[in-house]
């Protein structure tokens, strides 16, 4: 429990406690701020120094952190380096996901990325990613890690051994491997021990593959890869962890040498996230476990509902797949619950899907996901436009797939919209 003689009690609280319990007091001492019983906010651009000779030993502590002795304070210098809110944000992230050993706080999901990959890796290396992967991230690989002279290589199905055989044919050029599990919008799991497994086995002479996951649809609630041996989790905190459609932000955690570099590279290329959005986090974070997990059981009843109605072809919905299919197995394996992404194919096509999308009420129309409010899209048309048709035509990606991410409103309300907007066809 707190142990108020232990120095930085807030960066450890409650080591045998839940991460549920723990999120709420980590990363913060309310005796810095007036006993304040919640985080403040602090809207300032730089810090004051109480001697010259501590402003040199921050800036020393600030690129040599490990040479920081026992009890040593260490202060605060500019905010785009760093600020209580960024710090706060990621000691309470770095609660939910165990086996992290640090956390860094981007402007964005695509920004955690993007860091993670520009910090880490260099010119002459492969990353080699699981497809379909978030229609932005994959935009990125396109424009900007490949002008770098890095290479992207997409694995089409979640089968270990076309990995081995991508990994085989790019030789020692591989340096990470990027999975999104389950992926968007088709909910595929992909095997992330064998995955570890694999870049272990093709780890030599000294140099390490890493293994990143993107966490964003079932993390940190619902899946946790750290104990299974992964480097770094990346998140859009826009969608469920922020969780009100309020903001845009991102993570990556990992161990703290590589959360080290990806915060110099962060603060060196101006990628700060300001206080008030780190703050909007901390809010966030306290109620992320309760947030997924009544829009998953509301997602389990619209799922039900779905799969046994006459319109309705096909229901993609993790809980729904039955024993003795390969999905399944990792499924149970490496899920704690099935989320609250729901994707369907409709009989008919682009016409009926349409037809849905324009007549529900409750369900808004919108791209994103995560927040407290029902959102519908269209796939093909929307987040998924500019993925290339042989894509599209190898995962499924159709004209007749509608994408819904579940909210927390009552989950019966929901199911007599869709009712509704599945009859208007
Ligand atoms: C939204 C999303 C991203 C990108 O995050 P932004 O916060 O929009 O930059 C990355 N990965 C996944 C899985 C996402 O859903």
């Amino acid at each position: 429990m707190k142990d108020d003689t232990k120095k930085e009690w807030w960066k450890n609280p409650h080591p045998r406690c839940k991460p549920s319990t723990r999120v709420i007091s980590a990363g913060y001492e309310p005796e810095f701020s007036e006993m304040s019983a919640k985080v403040p906010i602090f809207p300032t651009s730089t810090f004051l120094f109480k001697s010259a000779e501590e402003g040199e030993r921050f800036f020393r502590l600030y690129a040599h952190p490990e040479e920081r002795k026992d009890g040593e304070y260490v202060g605060l210098i500019y905010s785009r380096m760093n600020n209580p809110n960024m710090e706060i944000v990621e000691d309470k992230m770095r609660m939910l996901e165990p086996g992290a050993e640090d956390a860094a706080v981007l402007p964005s999901g695509l920004s955690a990325i993007s860091s993670a990959i520009l910090a880490l890796l260099n010119p002459g290396d492969t990353v080699v990613y699981s497809a379909p992967i978030y229609g932005g991230t994959e935009h990125m690989f396109d424009t900007i890690i490949n002008k770098f002279k890095i290479k992207t290589v997409p694995v089409c199905s979640p089968d270990i051994s076309e990995y081995r055989s991508i990994i085989e044919d790019n030789g020692d050029s591989v340096a990470m491997i990027f999975i999104e599990t389950p992926t968007n919008p088709t909910i595929v799991h992909t095997d992330v021990e064998k995955i570890v497994g694999l870049a272990k086995e093709y780890s030599k002479g000294g140099r390490k593959i890493l293994v990143a996951v993107d966490n964003t649809f079932f993390g940190p609630v619902f899946q946790n890869f750290f104990p299974l041996g992964i480097d770094l989790c990346l998140y859009s905190a826009t969608k469920f962890i922020g969780g009100h459609s309020d903001l845009i932000g991102g993570f990556v955690l990992g161990n703290k040498n590589d959360i080290h570099t990806i915060k110099s590279f962060r603060s060196n290329i101006g990628a700060t996230t300001d206080p008030f959005c780190c703050w909007l986090l901390s809010r966030s974070l306290e109620t992320v476990e309760i947030r997924m997990k009544k829009s998953a059981e509301n997602a389990q009843k619209i799922a039900e509902f779905l799969e046994s109605h006459p319109m309705v072809e096909k229901v993609l919905y993790p809980s729904l797949l039955k024993p003795g299919d390969s999905q399944y197995d990792i499924y149970k394996k490496q899920c704690r619950g099935s989320g609250a992404l729901i994707s369907f194919y409709i009989k008919g096509g682009k016409k009926e899907a349409f037809k849905v999308l324009n007549n529900v009420e409750l369900c808004r129309l919108a791209v994103s996901l995560g927040g407290t409010e029902t959102l519908i899209q269209h796939p093909r048309r929307m987040t998924h436009a500019e993925v290339p048709e042989e894509i599209c035509q190898a995962t499924g990606i159709t004209d007749n797939l509608i994408r819904i991410s579940v909210g927390i409103e009552d989950a019966d309300d929901l199911i007599d919209d869709l009712k509704k907007a599945l009859e208007s066809i």
